[in-house]
C-alpha cells in the first residue's frame, strides 16, 4: 500500500498596527517555533513555516492554497499578536481542512525586569487567541485548542495526537471499502446509511458479487501461490502436517490462493478497506482467515460480515497509530469471566484477528469452524501481550454517526486456553465490566469494535471533532447515571441543530 506525502502548515496571525519591525520579529519567532514543531520527535508530520497573514485577502489566500494542496492535511494557527478576527471569517469558512489553535507564545517566562510596553505589543498571544477563539465560536467551527508553551512534552503530545487525527481524517476522505457480499442477513448493527457516510466521512463503499473476487483467485499449482506459501513456513509457527506433503497442506495452499485473490482485487482497485460474510462464499474453498489476517497486519481494514463501518474504522486507525509501538486489529466481544474477583472479557473472532497486535510468533493451524459449511480454515492463532488498549466502534443511529471508545487493559491470560484455535485477547474494561458493558449498551455500541494498543482516545475524539460526529467516552471515570445524562442531552442537542452535526 502506498504511503503518501503529508505536512502540516503553520500559520501565525498578526496585523499591521505595531509596523514592520514588529512583524518582522513575529515572522522570525513563528520560524523558530515551527522549526521547533517540525523537529519534535511526537509530531510525525513536517511542519512547513507558512505566512504571517495580516489581512482578510493573505487568510484567504493561504486556506485557499491549503485547500489546493493533496499534502497539506491541517494547519497549526497561531494569534502572536492581536489578529482582528473578523479579518478571519471568509478565510476559515472556505478552509476545508482541519486547523488546531495553537494558543502558545514564543517566550515562556516574563521577563520580569526588562518588560517594556514594546514587549508587551509584540507578546499578545493571551488575548490575541482570545478574540480568534470567539470567533471560530461565532462560526460553530469545528477545531482542537491546545493551550502550553512550545517546548512543553506535554503539550507536543497533545499536538502529536492532533496530528495522528488528521492523518486519519485525511486518509478517510480518500478510502474506498469494498465489501465481498452483503451483510450477515438479520445482523442490524451492521447496516448503515452508505450516502451519509460518504457525505460525513467521504469514504465510499461498494459492494461486489463474490464471484469477481473468485475470478481472480490463481490456481492451486500457480508460481505465486508455491512462493507465498514458503513465506508462510518461514513466517509462522507450523506442524508438519501443513507444510508441503502433510495431510493439511492443501488447507494452506487454499488461504494463499485466496490471499493472492484479495490483494489482487484490492490493489486492481485501490481498496484499503473490505468486508467478507460466512454466508457469501460461493466459489471460495474456505472463510478467508488466514488471508484476512495478513492483510489486516499490511495496513489494509476488515470488517467481518459485511461491517463496512468498522472496517473503515481500522484501517484509519491503523494508519493514525502507524508511527507507534503496538497494533489495531477487527475485534469481537466474545464471551466474559465474571469472576467478581478478576472480571474479563474475552475478545476475539471466528478467525479474523490481526498478528499486529500478537505478543510473540504466531501459530499456523487448521481446524474445522462450526459455520458456513466450508472446508477447515487455516488461521494464525496468538495471545496479546498486556497494555493499555481501547475498543472503538461507529454506529449509525439513523439520524447521525456515533462513536463509542471504551478504554481497557488488555491483561495476561490466566491459563493457556488449549482447546480454543483462534487468536484472542483478553482485557479488564474501565472502570469496570457491570459499568462499562451498561454504558456500551445503553449507547447502542456494536459487538463489533477497532482495537487498539497505539491509537489514543485523545486522538480519535479530535479525529470525531474533525467529522463532526458524536463522541462518547467509558473510561475510569464514568458512572452508568451521568453517562445515561449525556446520552439524554446528546439526544436533545443534536435534534435541535440543523444538520445533526456539533
Ligand atoms: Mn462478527
Amino acid at each position: 500500500m502506498k504511503q503518501q506525502k503529508r505536512t502540516l502548515w503553520f500559520v501565525t496571525g498578526s496585523q499591521h498596527l505595531y509596523g514592520e519591525q514588529t512583524l518582522k520579529q513575529v515572522a522570525a519567532d513563528a520560524n523558530a517555533i515551527a522549526r521547533a514543531l517540525n523537529d519534535a520527535k511526537q509530531i510525525p508530520l513536517d511542519v512547513t513555516a507558512g505566512p504571517v497573514v495580516t489581512t482578510p485577502e493573505e487568510i484567504r489566500t493561504v486556506c485557499g492554497r491549503a485547500n489546493a494542496d493533496p499534502e497539506c492535511v491541517g494547519l497549526i494557527l497561531w494569534m502572536h499578536t492581536f489578529s482582528p478576527a473578523k479579518m478571519w471569517v471568509t478565510g476559515l469558512l472556505s478552509l476545508n481542512k482541519p486547523f488546531v489553535h495553537f494558543h502558545t507564545q514564543h517566550n515562556r517566562d516574563i521577563p520580569w525586569d526588562t518588560i517594556d510596553m514594546d514587549f508587551m505589543n509584540l507578546n499578545q498571544s493571551a488575548h490575541g487567541g482570545r478574540e480568534f477563539g470567539f470567533v471560530t465560536s461565532r462560526l460553530e467551527l469545528p477545531r482542537t485548542v491546545i493551550v502550553g508553551h512550545w517546548s512543553e512534552p506535554t503539550v507536543l503530545d497533545e499536538l502529536g495526537d492532533w496530528t495522528r487525527a488528521a492523518i486519519g481524517w485525511d486518509e478517510t476522505r480518500q478510502l474506498k471499502v469494498a465489501r465481498f457480499g452483503d451483510n450477515m442477513r438479520q445482523v442490524a448493527v451492521t447496516e448503515g446509511d452508505k450516502v451519509a457516510a460518504l457525505a460525513r466521512f467521504g469514504y465510499e463503499v461498494d459492494g461486489f458479487g463474490i464471484g469477481d473476487l473468485v475470478a481472480m483467485v490463481p490456481d492451486a499449482d500457480d508460481p505465486a501461490v508455491r512462493a507465498l506459501t514458503k513465506e508462510y513456513e518461514s513466517t509462522y509457527a507450523m506442524e508438519a502436517s501443513l507444510r508441503p506433503g502433510g495431510d493439511r497442506h492443501a488447507d494452506v495452499v487454499a488461504q494463499a490462493r485466496i490471499e493472492l485473490g484479495m490483494r489482487r482485487f484490492l490493489e486492481a482497485g485501490d481498496y484499503r478497506a473490505f468486508t467478507t460474510t460466512f454466508e457469501d462464499l460461493h466459489g471460495l474453498p474456505q472463510l478467508p482467515g488466514l488471508a484476512v489476517q495478513r492483510l489486516m497486519a499490511d495496513g489494509y481494514g476488515f470488517g467481518g460480515e459485511g461491517d463496512w463501518k468498522t472496517s473503515a474504522l481500522v484501517h484509519v486507525m491503523k494508519v493514525m497509530g502507524s508511527d507507534r509501538p503496538g497494533g489495531t486489529s477487527f475485534m469481537e466481544d466474545y464471551t466474559y469471566h465474571m469472576d467478581p474477583a478478576n472480571t474479563l472479557v474475552l475478545g476475539a473472532h471466528m478467525l479474523e484477528i490481526c498478528p499486529s497486535i500478537a505478543s510473540a510468533k504466531p501459530r499456523l493451524e487448521v481446524h474445522p469452524l462450526s459455520i458456513g459449511g466450508k472446508d477447515d480454515p487455516a488461521r494464525l492463532v496468538f495471545n496479546v501481550d498486556p497494555a493499555p488498549a481501547l475498543n472503538a466502534t461507529l454506529i449509525d443511529l439513523g439520524s447521525r454517526f456515533r462513536m463509542i471508545v471504551n478504554e481497557v487493559d488488555a491483561v495476561a491470560s490466566p491459563a493457556e486456553l488449549p482447546k480454543l484455535p483462534v487468536a484472542r485477547v483478553l482485557w479488564r474494561p474501565a472502570p469496570d465490566l457491570r459499568t462499562a458493558a451498561a454504558c456500551w449498551i445503553y449507547a447502542g455500541g456494536a459487538h463489533h469494535t477497532s482495537f487498539t494498543t497505539s491509537v489514543s482516545t485523545r486522538a480519535l475524539e479530535m479525529y470525531a471533532e474533525m467529522a463532526r460526529i458524536e463522541f462518547l467516552l467509558i473510561d475510569r471515570d464514568t458512572t452508568v447515571r451521568e453517562f445515561r445524562k449525556e446520552l439524554r442531552w446528546n439526544d436533545a442537542a443534536y435534534r435541535l441543530s440543523s444538520d445533526g452535526r456539533f
